[in-house]
């Protein structure tokens, strides 16, 4: 089964996504927990997450397959102790509210290391994944790949990899792919997606993958910037797309489109579901 839909906007109640995410012929789709600008937002109401729960039924996607992103303020690789302790109560508060609306993955970029070496802020990135790990038993977190600007971490398989093995609940970590991501970063995925793909799943094995981002990129590969373009309007082209849906590897996963035209994303989600 494909899961493919966007990242939904979450605007009027986070009960509303589904139904936005069914009304375009959607099988999955990514969220915000919350507004994600802004360091505390109003409690999650008991009845709005029935609501959800609800809606949710009521569009035929299934739990698994939604992918929420946790919001852009949190840095859990930050070496300022102010910004750390905001960042791990909000991403605590993300983590609340994925699991009190039935879900069981949460989707966070692994942060910026701002200073000093990059094997601390790695640390500190696995350290505070364990907090929140630890206080939600039932919860998993995806580590989002980058494409690695400034201080970002999380632009390699190698260092995705060095920040799960220095998790004490590493069983509890997977990894979403990002292609735009991964294209900033150098890993030539319009031309080598099947290779890409090989050598992550020999690194990490299938069960790593928790799901994936389809985006096209604006900007060429390596570039280290992260700008998304609609599928086929990109550098990358539509071709490897409909590659990456007729692996049997992601069948089952969240395929999330943060494609920035939402007139278009309807007929990308009919494109790879026809692949
Ligand atoms: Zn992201
Ligand atoms: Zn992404």
């Amino acid at each position: 089964m494909l899961y493919i839909g966007p990242h939904v906007s979450i605007s009027g109640s986070v009960s509303l996504a589904p139904g936005r995410a069914h009304d375009l012929g959607a099988t999955g789709f990514g969220m915000f927990t919350k507004n994600q600008r802004v360091w505390s937002a109003p409690k999650l109401e008991d009845s709005t997450a029935e609501s959800f729960q609800e809606a949710l039924a009521a569009s035929g996607i299934p739990n698994d397959a939604i992918l929420p992103h946790a919001g852009y303020l949190i840095n859990p690789a930050t070496p300022d102790s102010e910004l750390r302790d905001k960042s791990l109560a909000l991403f605590m508060d993300e983590a609340e509210r994925t699991v009190r609306l039935g879900l069981s993955v949460l989707n966070i970029h692994p942060g910026a290391y701002k200073e000093g070496l990059r094997e601390d802020g790695m640390r500190r990135s696995a350290r505070m994944l364990d907090q929140v790990l630890s206080a939600f038993p039932s919860l998993r977190i995806a580590i989002e790949n980058t494409a690695g600007a400034g201080t970002i971490l999380g632009s390699s398989f190698e260092e995705l990899d060095g920040i799960i093995s220095g998790s004490a609940c590493k069983d509890r970590i997977g990894i979403t792919l990002d292609t735009a991501h991964l294209f900033g970063a150098g890993y030539d995925v319009r031309n080598d997606i099947q290779g890409i793909m090989d050598s992550f799943f020999s690194r990490f094995g299938r069960e790593k993958l928790y799901g994936m981002h389809l985006n096209d990129s604006k900007v060429p590969l390596s570039s280290r910037k992260d700008r998304h373009e609609s599928l086929g309007k990109g550098l990358i082209g539509l071709e490897p797309f409909m590659e990456i849906v007729r692996m049997d590897e992601v069948q089952g996963l969240p395929l999330v489109l943060e494609t920035p035209d939402e007139s278009a994303w309807a007929e990308e989600i009919r494109t790879l579901l026809k692949a």
